[in-house]
């Protein structure tokens, strides 16, 4: 159930039944053209598909025009308060522009903004906060609620469209994870236009992972979200890798690969969390086929047998570790070259397939 209608950012079409894109933004000085050229690389390599960049003065609006010129990435520009700004981040090339009309002002300025969107062909993102609702909304609703985001983020589309635009995309977030679920499907309900979806000031990494996994992965379950921004007090990448893992964990993303692990028990005699997190780092780096399963099991008398279904895993002995593919032993190694060694019977048994 992606939305109905669809926008193009640079290369990538949001909406109408296009894949759930990624999205990130970056955190280093909107001033700083050559910290941002890294950025967005180091983003790109993590896998984001459009990154955002703040736009707060015009020295940033004009570093934007210098950024286009030195990547492909499409690229939006967050304004806030000043049109004049967004119509400079328009001219400077960016791919879309991120707004919310209510803090832009009056209608003329608005208009403006719009005008400029037109005629550089590129859409907008209306984006509501929690924390910005109108003065109106919030009494006739009692407050920050799921009804009064919604009818905000509506009024918002309606007055943009009113104004002959329609190139839309809606946003609406709140670090309140049922709120957020709740507006989010509200609106989802009542606008045609591609779905950003996210939670905002999810908090530190922790509650971050948890808050955007549940959120996020709530909306997509239900069919909700065209395009998505994990938001996390850490390094962007970071936002992204955890976008991916949720996409995939939602089934809407073929996982590059499956790696299950035993939770341990008394016949355990290796660190297996340790263990674990090795294996999935020296993974994470090789090229596999998609859907391959690794298993890293606690045990030699369970753990094979146990993992049976896993195209190759790792079971744990007294200072030694059983390499096996499919249930059956391939040969026993050191401890210390448990990784060296899965990670050869991978590619042996891979490399005639
Ligand atoms: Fe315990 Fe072995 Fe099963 Fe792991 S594989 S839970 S160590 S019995």
């Amino acid at each position: 159930m992606s939305s109905e209608l669809s926008v193009k950012i640079r290369n990538i079409t949001v909406g109408g039944g296009a894949p759930v894109s990624v999205q990130s933004m970056t955190n280093v000085s909107s001033r700083d053209e050559d910290a941002l050229i890294r950025q967005i690389e180091e983003l790109q390599e993590a896998g984001c598909q459009i990154v955002r960049i703040s736009i707060p003065d015009e020295e940033s609006a004009e570093t934007l025009a210098k950024v286009r010129k030195r990547t492909e990435m499409p690229l939006v520009a967050d304004i806030h308060f000043d049109h004049r700004l967004a119509i400079k981040a328009v001219n400077a090339g960016a791919d879309k522009i991120r707004i919310n009309p209510g803090n832009i002002g009056s209608d003329e300025k608005v208009r403006e903004v719009v005008r400029a969107a037109k005629d550089a062909g590129i859409p907008i993102r209306v984006g509501v906060n929690s924390g910005s609702l109108e003065k109106n909304i919030l009494e006739r609703f009692g407050g920050v609620t799921a009804e009064g985001l919604c009818e905000s983020a509506v009024r918002n589309l309606e007055r943009l469209e009113d104004m002959g635009f329609d190139d839309l995309v809606v946003s609406l977030k709140s670090s309140d994870v049922a709120m957020n679920y709740e507006a989010t499907r509200l609106v989802s309900m009542r606008t045609p236009h591609p779905i950003h979806i996210g939670v905002t000031e999810a908090g530190t990494l922790r509650r971050g992972i948890m808050k955007s996994a549940v959120g996020i992965g709530a909306l997509l379950m239900a069919g909700i979200g065209d395009t998505m921004r994990v938001s996390l007090t850490a390094d962007p990448v970071r936002e992204v890798r955890l976008a991916q893992d949720i996409l995939e964990a939602a089934g809407l993303r073929e996982k590059a690969y499956d790696l299950v692990s035993c939770p341990t028990c008394g016949r355990t005699e290796i660190d297996l969390v340790s263990l674990a997190e090795e294996v999935d780092g020296a993974l994470a780096g090789m090229s596999l086929r998609p859907g391959i399963k690794i298993a890293v099991m606690g045990c030699v008398v369970n753990g094979p047998g146990e993992a049976r279904s896993a195209d190759y895993g790792v079971a744990g002995g007294k200072g030694k570790g059983v390499i096996f593919s499919r249930g059956e032993i391939l040969r026993t190694v050191p401890e210390k070259d448990i990784v060296a060694e899965l990670v050869r019977a991978i590619r042996e048994g891979e490399s005639g397939k």
